[in-house]
């Protein structure tokens, strides 16, 4: 137990036995719990499967008293309602959708519920009808679910969470518990400053998600190439996962030509995206959830809400935006702790979605988070050593560097096989191999001073430069610098994979620029990528270093 934390009693153990059906508490549970019922404020970030809503339902069937949950989500409350329901602990929902609401109003009103879901619209537009269940009845704890939907650092911001503000304001004697599955420390932070948490016992279990497997691999020329070797074939002709699939795609467009490709290739499968109509998409989700269908191709519209505990892989096609929104997407993996499989296929066009995206952000501070957790995705997928340790050193700096396991992820699997492909795959590598210590900075600076110039453009004209081209895309001008050719030793493999690790360290940056024409390959290939491309820049390090004679 932690320090200054007694055990429980028999009678809290009594209620947890009698209603929930658990014989104890798990030891975070505890203290969240123990803290509640001394009136304290709560920042809780607790991993996916580890029990948060008993945290805010127990406090008040031990206490009889009401405790006011702020969920997202109307099919995430209806779930809650009826499993409490299940439970024998009278509960409801107040929200659009809501039907006989007067009954419900009734009922709460006479205190017969123990929990009360609300929208967080709800709390800004009906605040009166809460102040009146305060009078009447009481209100014994505030709980705020999803609770990173209030911090613009984190995946998945929602304005209406921003109002919630307002509720220690309204109801001041009422204690706040924040619950979520996924917020680093500055949107903890967030989390506490938003909501005016008055010295917040803070509490974070481990992120860590042992029965997950986590692996990247790089994009093959199309869909069935990638994604039909992860299925099954059956004897009749068709493909199948080995469990229940959730296929991530960045857009709606890509999300209906994968499934066009999968259908035809003979995996049954449904769609899942913003774009389609209420009654679709319920369908869609009722029929994965009931095992009706093994894979639904997806946006990340499909996530909150969906409490499928057997779902045995997740696969993002195409790279996912930031750490945040990947870990909280592979996070519908394996609730049951079944081991399961988290695969991203990322591609070098990848980032410029989400760039381009991200360039139409207002507010330029948020513009420049976003680019940062983008740079560090993208780190993510091209590192060689254990993806584990580094999507977990994301959110805290407490985690476990022991000794590699097989079952971690695929760099580790390589590394304990003896499996040098990662390696030979790297040009840098294969450069280091042969010179055992390789220095980068004469290659380095010689992208630096062609950078310097000014000249705003990506990286193969960089590399065009650096290696003496004659194709048509060199300017005549280009032709006069210094550094035009001096790079010709070096293959262009060579230079692209020393400018994405240059960039991924910070010392260039790499920003959206519109140029507002086609280059005249990239015609139907979505908006974004014929509108605007990455220009290289240089970063505060490289400046540094071209000042340094040496
Ligand atoms: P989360 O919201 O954190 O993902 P839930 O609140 O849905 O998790 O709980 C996950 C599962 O763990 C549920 O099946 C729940 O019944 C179970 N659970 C929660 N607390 C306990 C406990 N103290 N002992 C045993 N099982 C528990």
């Amino acid at each position: 137990l932690p320090e200054g934390v007694p055990p429980p009693s028999e009678e809290h153990l009594e209620v947890l036995q009698n209603y929930f059906g658990h014989s104890c508490f798990r030891p975070m549970q505890w203290k969240i719990i123990y803290a509640v019922l001394q009136k304290q404020d709560n920042c809780v970030v607790m991993a996916t499967g580890y029990g948060k809503s008993l945290c805010y339902q127990f406090p008040a069937v031990y206490q009889r008293g009401v405790a006011v949950v702020v969920s997202p989500l109307i099919s995430l409350m209806e779930d809650q309602v009826m499993g409490l329901e299940a439970l024998n602990i009278p509960a409801c929902f107040l929200g659009s959708g809501q039907t006989n609401k007067s009954e419900v109003y009734q009922n709460m009103f006479n205190g017969v519920y123990r929990v009360v879901y609300v929208t967080p619209e709800f709390i800004d537009a009906c605040s009166d009808i809460l102040e009146n269940l305060m009078k009447k009845v009481g209100i014994m704890l505030f709980a705020i679910d999803e609770a990173h939907c209030l911090s613009q650092w984190g995946h998945d911001f929602r304005s209406s969470y921003r109002k919630l503000g307002t509720i220690r304001k309204k109801f001041p004697t009422v204690p706040i518990l924040a619950v979520t599955a996924t917020a680093t420390q500055t949107v903890q932070k967030d989390i506490c400053s938003v909501l005016k948490l008055r010295h917040p016992v803070v509490t974070v279990t481990s992120f860590d998600r042992p029965n997950l497997y986590l692996e990247a691999k790089l994009k093959s020329k199309s869909v069935l190439e990638d994604i039909l070797p992860l299925m099954v074939r059956e004897p009749g002709g068709n493909y199948s996962p080995d469990g229940p699939t959730i296929i991530y795609c960045p857009t709606k467009k890509i999300t209906e030509e994968v499934v066009s490709e999968l259908r035809a290739a003979g995996v049954k499968c449904e769609m899942y995206h913003a774009g389609m109509n209420k009654r679709e998409r319920e369908a869609a989700h009722h029929k994965f959830s009931f095992d009706k269908v093994d894979v639904i191709v997806a946006t990340v519209a499909f996530g909150m809400g969906i409490n499928k505990p057997d779902v045995r892989r997740v696969i993002h096609y195409g790279a996912p935006g930031s750490p945040e929104s990947y870990y909280q997407e592979i996070g519908r993996a394996g609730r049951d702790g079944l081991p399961s499989t988290c695969t991203v296929f990322y591609g070098s066009g990848d980032d410029r979605l989400h760039r381009y995206f991200i360039s139409t952000l207002n507010s330029e501070e948020f513009r420049e988070h976003q680019y940062a957790m983008l740079r560090k995705m993208s780190k993510f997928l091209n590192q060689t050593t254990c993806r584990r340790i580094a999507i977990l050193s994301h959110f805290t700096s407490k985690v476990d560097k022991t000794s590699p396991k097989k079952d971690c992820c695929d760099n580790c699997t390589k590394n304990l096989l003896g499996d040098t492909s990662n390696k030979k795959s790297s040009w840098l590598s294969a450069v280091l191999d042969k010179e055992d210590k390789y220095d980068f900075t004469s290659d380095a600076k010689k992208i630096f001073e062609t950078v310097k110039r000014g000249l705003s453009c990506g990286s193969t004209s960089l590399i065009y430069i650096l290696r003496g081209s004659k194709c048509q895309r060199v300017k005549p001008h280009w032709m006069k610098m210094p550094t035009y050719g001096a790079g010709k030793d070096k293959n262009e493999a060579f230079w692209k994979e020393l400018i994405q690790m240059l960039v991924h360290n910070e010392w260039l940056t790499e920003s959206l620029v519109s140029c507002g024409q086609s280059w005249g390959r990239g015609r139907g290939r979505g908006k974004a990528d014929f509108m605007s491309y990455s220009a290289i820049g240089l970063g505060e390090r490289a400046y540094h270093a071209l000042k340094d004679p040496n």
